[in-house]
This record gives structure tokens, C-alpha cells and sequence, in this order.
């Protein structure tokens, strides 16, 4: 019996129709010409990684715009909701929404309570943002949710215990890797930016051209200077390194400058 491939999972968060200088937003056209290029490789496996889609966050534009491509070539993503935002929160989607999403064959997980990031959560604070955003989409939707995604992609082992104490069996992380099947309890993903192009994202699937590994040299080295400075003092100096630099992660740098948003 031949092994499955390994999959990589891809994370996005909003999508235009118009192109935005905002780097976590994706283009819808290109949206659809990666989501071709999916199906592709998923069909001619002439990867060794089998991709698979993750949105992050909640937007209404994973309603309006992603959902209707998603479904025209029948393929699956993940949906993690930011779920104190949902049906309050301007521009993100109402249980209306999630449930057609739901319907339309989707897989819905948690994104938090308030996208608060979890390492900077007490105690009580987790069980608000694990299990009562757990119990929410539960009560709501009529189904039992066992994922979740990482808000920031922060976490450590208190939380990570927390995230099982709260019943989610998987844990989607931001740590850019390709996952062996079954994937264990955290699952790594790659974070999809808008500047990234399709022929940037076809060479992410053939190993040899070395971007994941690219992207994983990357992720160490910010792990790294994340754990050598603190959370905190490393969202600052990113966000001054990067007013001198605005082309490089400034996204992240705004999301970073403001944490309840984004990744
Ligand atoms: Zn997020």
C-alpha cells in the first residue's frame, strides 16, 4: 500500500476583489487561479504535498468570495471563527453565514472567543476563549467541534494543554511545515500573503526548489528572537524594523502592533 502524501496547509484570512497593499489580503482572482492550481496538483499528484485550504478568522469575504469558488470544483477548506466576533463584528460573518457554510459541506473550527492571543491569556481568560467558543459553535451550528486555530499562531504548553482540557483534538498552528497523515494533534500551516505569486506558490510544492525550507529557516530564526526578547518586546521591534522596511511583513507588523486582528 502506498503511504498518502503529506499535506500542506495553506492559511488564509480575507479576500478583495481589487488588489490590496494590506498582506494578509489576497486578490479573489488570484484566490481562484491558487485554488485551480490545487485541484491540479491534487489530481495529476505530481507533488509529494497534497495542499489544503484554512481560513483564519471569520471574514465575510470567506462567504462572499471564497465559499462560491470553493464550491464550484467541490473541494473543502477549513473555517476557524473568531467566535465572539461573529454576528458583531463589522465585516465578519453572522451564524447565517456559518451555517451555509456548514451546509455547502465546509468544516468549521475555532479561532478563539475574541482573538486574544492565548499566551497572553490567564486562566480564566483560556476557558473563555477555548471553551465557551468551542460550546458557542456547538450550541449554534448543531455539530461537534474538535479543531481549532491559533489566534497569532502563539502558543506554548500551557496553552496547548488548555486547547485538550477544552476538548479540541487538533490544534492548527502557524508553523510552516508539511504535515505526514493522520496529521497528530498540531497541524502546521503556512501563512498565504498577498504578494505571493502563483508561480512563488507552485515552486512551494516541488521540495527541490527549497521555499519551504526557505519558510522554515525563517519561522526558526523569529521563534527564536521571539523566546530571546518576550512576546512583547518583539512586536515592538518588529513594528519599528518595519516602518523602515514597508514592503517586508508589514502586515505583520500591523497585526502585531494590533493583536485582534489578524494573525
Ligand atoms: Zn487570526
Amino acid at each position: 500500500m502506498t503511504q498518502p502524501p503529506d499535506r500542506l496547509y495553506l492559511l488564509y484570512h480575507e479576500l478583495r476583489p481589487a488588489r490590496s497593499d494590506y498582506s494578509y489580503v489576497v486578490e479573489t482572482n488570484q484566490f481562484e487561479k491558487h485554488v485551480d492550481l490545487f485541484l491540479k496538483l491534487r489530481n495529476e499528484k505530481t507533488s509529494v504535498f497534497y495542499p489544503e485550504i484554512t481560513f483564519d478568522d471569520g471574514h465575510i469575504s470567506n462567504f462572499e468570495f471564497a465559499l462560491p469558488i470553493l464550491h464550484s470544483r467541490a473541494i473543502k477548506a477549513w473555517f476557524f471563527i473568531t467566535v465572539g466576533w461573529t454576528g458583531q463584528k463589522p465585516g465578519y460573518m453572522g451564524w447565517a453565514e456559518l451555517r451555509a457554510l456548514q451546509g455547502a459541506g465546509q468544516q468549521i473550527g475555532a479561532h478563539g472567543w475574541s482573538h486574544t492571543l492565548l499566551t497572553h491569556c490567564d486562566q480564566p481568560q483560556l476557558q473563555k476563549e477555548l471553551l465557551k467558543a468551542r460550546l458557542t459553535l456547538e450550541d449554534k451550528l448543531g455539530t461537534s467541534i474538535t479543531t481549532m486555530s491559533l489566534p497569532g499562531g502563539r502558543s506554548n504548553q500551557r496553552v496547548l494543554a488548555a486547547c485538550r482540557e477544552a476538548g479540541y483534538q487538533q490544534v492548527f498552528t502557524s508553523v510552516p511545515k508539511a504535515e505526514p497523515q493522520p496529521a497528530g494533534p498540531a497541524v502546521g500551516r503556512l501563512n498565504i500573503r498577498g504578494d505571493m505569486t502563483l508561480e512563488w506558490l507552485t515552486k512551494l510544492f516541488q521540495p527541490e526548489s527549497g521555499v519551504l525550507s526557505g519558510l522554515q529557516r525563517q519561522h526558526q530564526i523569529k521563534a527564536t528572537a521571539k523566546t530571546l526578547l518576550g512576546d512583547r518586546l518583539y512586536e515592538r521591534l518588529w513594528a519599528l524594523l518595519n516602518r523602515h522596511e514597508p514592503t517586508t511583513d508589514a502586515g505583520e507588523a500591523a497585526a502585531h502592533e494590533n493583536p485582534a486582528h489578524y494573525q
